[in-house]
């Protein structure tokens, strides 16, 4: 085995992050005097308190089924109610407040839904008798046991992260592995593209394989399919009956392949955070992130012009306000910045001086469909997506 010293070891949200924004990452790995621009950490918040009080019914609610306790489904929505009250208190924030109840409305359905589903499983995780354990476990960092707590990608690859929900589902001949995430956002998470559940069912298949970890199943006497794991995100804000729980079956086959694509990318964020050079390893993607989300915008030319061509020099000024340093330096540039949108005006662009045109996204998104791109762009690196401009010829 390759010494410690040798690995390469990125979480999955710092995966999740580098492939959002090459840039970005490259931004956080290097860090200057002019320092980050708030964030505004709201609706993420609110999400956290929720995720967070969902593990907690589920870890009462386990150690009730442990002492024979009734699972009453009208008690633990109260036992949520009040932990999220204490959760939200946690994190500066008011139950009372009322875009905050506007927030917790626009998911309640999806909250019940989640918390019948919770106790509901308390009846189908495997329980070990030998043991006297029921196998699933809340928030457990995943190891291999081998001296370092991370999933083993592969030789060079390690990964640190923890599941919300790993556990051993009973509801069929063949018990099953489940790796579950609860989300929160209003964006659909399948589970055939989540970094952290995809990460999880690499470790899964890798302890069915060999197990190791002891917390597991090593050691323990379980008939259980170890060919596949179900990866399960449950999305609280669904508002279409099917998308509440997305499930995938993850097999050997998919993890050779997952594997060998996170070693690749894991090498890529590698090499951004040793190199001190931004524009050769990591390319700055511009979109939806950049005019709120983005604690770099202020350092990255690309962003800037996109959030001051889509919503106005004034709204990006406004973002630098909560970083003094950051807005003299934004002062300082305006002219050239200005500049920089003149020449976009005139079709000329802003880096090289090459002619820029729209040109179709080779793969689209819902959010993307069209750039506006440089001819030159594979030197010169000009690229973002379109607001409707003019057509190549
Ligand atoms: S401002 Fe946008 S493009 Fe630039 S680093 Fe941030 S997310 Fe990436
Ligand atoms: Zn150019």
């Amino acid at each position: 085995m390759t010494s410690n010293n040798s690995f390469v070891s990125f979480s999955p949200s710092t995966i999740s992050k580098f492939l959002n924004c090459n840039a970005s990452s490259w931004f956080s790995f290097h860090q200057n005097e002019l320092g980050e621009l708030e964030v505004d950490t709201f609706y993420a918040d609110i999400g956290n308190a929720i995720h967070q009080s969902l593990l907690e019914v589920q870890k009462y609610g386990k150690k009730k089924k442990y002492v024979g306790d009734t699972l009453d489904r009208s008690f633990f929505k109260d036992f949520f109610d009040s932990i999220l009250e204490d959760e939200l208190i946690k994190l500066g924030l008011n139950i009372s407040n009322l875009e905050v109840q506007e927030k917790l409305i626009s998911i309640q359905t999806g909250i019940i839904q989640c918390i019948d589903l919770i106790i509901s499983d308390l009846e189908n995780w495997y329980f070990d008798k030998n043991a006297n354990e029921i196998l699933v476990w809340e928030e457990c960092w995943l190891d291999h046991n081998d001296k370092f707590d991370g999933v083993y990608v592969d030789n060079v690859s390690r990964s640190k992260t923890r599941a919300d929900v790993v556990g051993i589902y009973d509801d069929s001949t063949l018990p099953y592995v489940i790796i579950r995430d609860y989300k929160t956002g209003k964006n659909i998470t399948d589970p055939a593209k989540d970094p952290g559940l995809l990460m999880r069912g690499i470790w899964s298949l890798l302890e069915l394989q060999n197990p190791s970890a002891s917390w597991f199943i090593k050691d323990r006497n379980v008939n259980i399919n170890v060919d596949s794991v179900i990866l399960e995100a449950i999305n609280l804000g669904a508002k279409k009956h099917d998308d509440f729980i997305k499930r995938v079956s993850f097999n050997h086959k998919d993890l050779l392949k997952v594997a060998s694509s996170f070693s690749q990318v894991m090498g890529k964020i590698d090499n951004a955070k040793n190199s001190s050079e931004q524009s050769q390893v990591a390319p700055p993607s511009p979109g939806g992130l950049c005019k709120d989300y983005c604690p770099h915008l202020h350092r990255c030319n690309l962003g800037k012009i996109y959030v001051s061509m889509k919503f106005g020099i004034n709204t990006l000024e406004n973002r630098t306000t909560s970083n003094q340093e950051a807005h003299a330096f934004f002062n300082k540039n305006k002219s050239f910045l200005m500049n920089q949108l003149t020449d976009i005006s005139m079709n000329s662009c802003p880096i090289c001086h090459g002619s820029i045109a729209e040109v179709k996204a080779e793969k689209p998104t819902i959010f993307i469909k069209k750039y506006l791109q440089c001819d030159n762009f594979v030197e010169c690196g000009f690229q973002m997506p379109s607001f409707g401009r003019k057509k190549k010829n």
